[in-house]
């Protein structure tokens, strides 16, 4: 069944055109087929259908891509965030109190705190997540992480070599060993992409030379890689993700000339995640630099437990405009088409023909509205229903004359 979706007063189809690469459209309307983006142009223009949603005036732009998010946790680190707003620094040690919570949790319970993360996501316009393993640490606890995330995207990221875990920590060499031994084997099945948290400054988080390691086991067990790295100091983070060919390398807050360059040289994404330097009161990293370097950059929460437990895009990309130099539009583009970049992605990030119809609907007329209204819930994902059957969406539920 094919839905015309019309009533938009400003279109954000990232078709690379104009303000942004926005490509953005005014009175525009769209049509879905099947799931699919199937026709976009002006509203008065639109062919039939054989389902009308007016949306009113209202602004339409793709479904956030969130792809840097930590969502597989029990526990709670409220004290520590209270703390560290009393003056004290973050050194990644934080995380060994998440893992022991996350352990000790039964399947249920982190499937229903997964699920219960994923609807805030979705109900702040959010259509794609990435999701990591990272607070297990074991053999089966990664494994188990990583099957949970499976059953609610495809974007699953093993990040055994998120910290080494206390009772590792006097041979750091076994445990890399664990990560790309075992561990490895029990995670790929269930993995799409493997990641390291490269940062030298931390005693807890992986070297340049162990991250290699590790990411060059999870490539030749037919993982992509991506990498945390440069967010608490300089480090090798960067000029490593760009050599193996990384999707992404995200925080990106401590860079040097010869960073940037190779980021501008590659076809490795600069993932930014400010909610992180908002929430640990942090500089952020220098997005106007990379821009102007010529990098591809993308916004995404980093939601975790310890440096940012928020779910929510808008806010992210509020910080972004504020506190980073972006305009809205780089913003809005760096959420939505620079995060499918980041998953190399095709099919979403953007609203142009042949696109899944992951909609993100806007009460208010104009993407600027996200910054320009900070922590305002504007932002859901149009949901269309299945084949005509049921629908949450008050503008499709609408009876129309
Ligand atoms: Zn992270």
């Amino acid at each position: 069944m094919s839905t015309l979706v019309t009533g938009i007063a400003e279109l954000v189809t990232n078709d690379g055109e104009g303000e942004g690469g926005l490509g953005l459209r005014r009175e525009a309307a769209l049509v879905v087929d099947a799931g699919v983006v199937a026709w976009v142009g002006a509203a008065r223009e639109a062919p039939a259908a054989d389902r009308v949603v007016d949306l009113g005036g209202r602004a339409v732009l793709p479904a956030f891509v969130d792809s840097h998010a930590h969502l597989v946790f029990d526990g709670d680190r409220a004290a520590e965030f209270t703390a560290r707003m009393t003056g004290q620094r973050y050194d990644g040690g934080g995380i060994a109190t998440t893992m022991a919570a996350t352990r000790a949790a039964s399947d249920d319970t982190l499937r229903n705190l997964l699920a219960q993360r994923m609807r805030e996501m979705r109900s702040q316009g959010t259509g794609t997540v990435e999701v990591k393993s990272g607070y297990g640490l074991t053999v089966e606890d990664e494994a188990r992480a990583l099957r949970l995330a499976r059953e609610v995207t495809p974007e699953t990221t093993f990040l055994g070599a998120h910290v080494v875990p206390p009772e590792a920590r006097g041979d750091r060499t076994a445990y890399v060993e664990l990560v790309t031994g075992p561990m490895l084997a029990a995670c790929a099945p269930h993995a799409r992409w493997i990641d390291v948290f490269c940062e030298p400054a931390s005693p807890y988080a992986f070297t340049g030379d162990e991250a290699r390691v590790v990411l060059e086991a999870g490539i030749a067990a037919g993982l992509r890689p991506r990498v945390h790295g440069n967010q608490l100091g300089h480090g090798p983070g960067v000029q490593l993700a760009v050599e193996l060919g990384a999707a992404s390398v995200d925080h990106c807050t401590f860079l040097s000339a010869a960073d940037v360059d190779a980021l501008a040289g590659s076809g490795t994404v600069a993932t930014l995640l400010p909610g992180v330097e908002f929430s640990t009161r942090s500089p952020y990293p220098d997005a106007r630099r990379l821009l102007d370097a010529g990098v591809t950059v993308a916004l995404a929460t980093d939601c975790n437990p310890g440096t940012c437990y928020s779910t929510s895009m808008p806010l992210v990309i509020a910080l972004a405009v504020r506190e980073m130099g972006m305009s809205p539009a780089e913003a809005v583009w760096s959420a939505t088409a620079g995060g499918a970049q980041a998953l190399q992605r095709s099919d979403i990030g953007h609203l142009t023909p042949g696109a899944r119809a992951d909609v993100c609907v806007l009460e208010a007329p104009s993407h600027a509205h996200l910054a320009y209204r900070p922590g305002v819930p504007l932002a859901r994902l149009l949901d269309l229903g299945a084949e005509g059957g049921p629908t949450s969406d008050p503008t499709v539920a609408a009876p129309r004359s």
